[in-house]
């Protein structure tokens, strides 16, 4: 039996900032800023430096920033919003929470993204706007999007909560379209100690409002311009992500390397292995192959305490709680097909060649 290796272990990345982190979290006692204050305005003005952007906006998760998204944009009741079926639901449910309709548009093949050539017929005269996900760290082909909105007059929101740092063409993603946001679950490539989430924009009117809309409606105490949400960072979290930011670069880097090496050891395995478009530069948030016998494969590595995900295994048009959009099983079959074919592997920074070697020695006896 091989050594075992954990689909992902937080402890491993704790372990080596312990000290920088208890000294930020002990700052937040003594300062007292549990909700928002210091450590989250700081963290907000180093996460906006990163994506190259005016705004970051922290929220207490990456559901209340793409949640708010919809309300900047003034999307409500009988609108409809395209966006992808193949993502974490959350991505919907900024949609649905302001009474709109989510529309979905088949993904690419290779990228599992979006897939930008079949956008154009899903608009209709509801279309408000379009809301692409950087699914696995692997950012979307933006350009015929940004096309698309302006030529059709609609607002791009990106779901980055997978994609700190991923670069289109050359720039980092979350300032392509008018507004984006990030997720800092912990599993997530920038990962609170707890829920935390960002909106970033360069639009100040639109960032301004978002700061309101997290707290209550209101900027100034008691007074309330309009209906809001209590959806604050909390301090210690601000503390947390803005020692974590400090590393993020380094971390992105090590991803990348975990990813070139399973594609080495596994080029000539039967996997379908991501590939990043010439486009993109994958913050490899996650490692997913693809291959028929999924399920299989996905069992072998369990028997051989190896960690592995599945990203997603049911897309949101056949989920249960959106039965009621009326789509049936066929309707989007390249989401389908992923969806019964795609596995993550372990990826995050402090993962070993050692380990990538065992995980790829584990899977190549599958298949021999
Ligand atoms: C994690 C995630 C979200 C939601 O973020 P939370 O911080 O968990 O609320 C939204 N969209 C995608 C694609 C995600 O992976």
């Amino acid at each position: 039996m091989s050594e075992a290796v954990a689909y992902l272990d937080l402890a491993a990345q704790m372990r080596p900032i312990r000290g920088e982190v208890d000294a930020a979290i002990a700052r937040t006692l003594e300062n007292c800023s549990f909700c928002l204050g210091p450590d989250v305005a700081e963290f907000e003005k180093d996460f906006a430096r990163f994506c190259g952007a005016q705004h970051a906006i922290g929220f207490n998760s990456g559901t209340s920033a793409l949640h708010v998204a919809m309300i900047l944009l003034n999307v409500g009741p009988d609108d409809e919003v395209i966006t992808t079926p193949f993502t974490f639901v959350a991505t919907s449910w900024a949609i649905s929470y302001v009474g709109a309709k989510p529309v979905y548009v088949d993904i690419d093949d290779a990228t599992f993204n979006l897939d930008p050539a079949q956008v154009e017929r899903a608009i209709t005269p509801r279309t408000r706007a379009i809301m692409p996900v950087h699914l696995y760290g692997h950012p979307c082909d933006l350009d015929p999007l940004l096309e698309i909105c302006r030529r059709r007059n609609l607002k791009l929101v990106e779901d980055a909560a997978q994609a700190h740092g991923a670069c289109y063409r050359g720039k980092v993603v979350g300032t392509f379209g008018g507004i984006s946001g990030f997720s800092f679950y912990p599993g997530k490539n920038l990962g609170a100690y707890g829920e935390g989430g960002a909106l970033v924009t360069n639009d100040s009117a639109l960032a301004l409002r978002a700061r309101s809309l997290r707290e209550h409606g209101s900027t100034v105490r008691y007074h309330h311009d309009e209906i809001g949400f209590n959806y604050r960072m909390e301090g210690i979290q601000g503390a947390v992500l803005g020692v974590k930011l400090k590393h993020l670069a380094k971390w992105t880097s090590e991803r990348r390397r975990i990813a070139h090496r399973y594609h080495e050891l596994l080029a000539d395995t039967p996997l379908q292995l991501p590939r990043e478009a010439d486009y993109a530069q994958s913050a490899y948030h996650l490692y997913v192959v693809r291959h028929a016998r999924r399920d299989e494969l996905k069992q072998h590595l369990e028997d051989n305490t190896i960690g592995c995900g599945l990203h997603y295994p049911v897309p949101l048009h056949l989920q249960k709680c959106y039965a009621s959009l009326g789509y049936q099983v066929g309707d989007f079959p390249v989401a389908e097909k992923a969806a019964r074919e795609c596995l993550s592997l372990p990826i995050y920074p402090e993962l070993t060649d050692a380990q990538v070697d065992t995980v790829a020695a584990v899977i190549r006896r599958f298949f021999h």
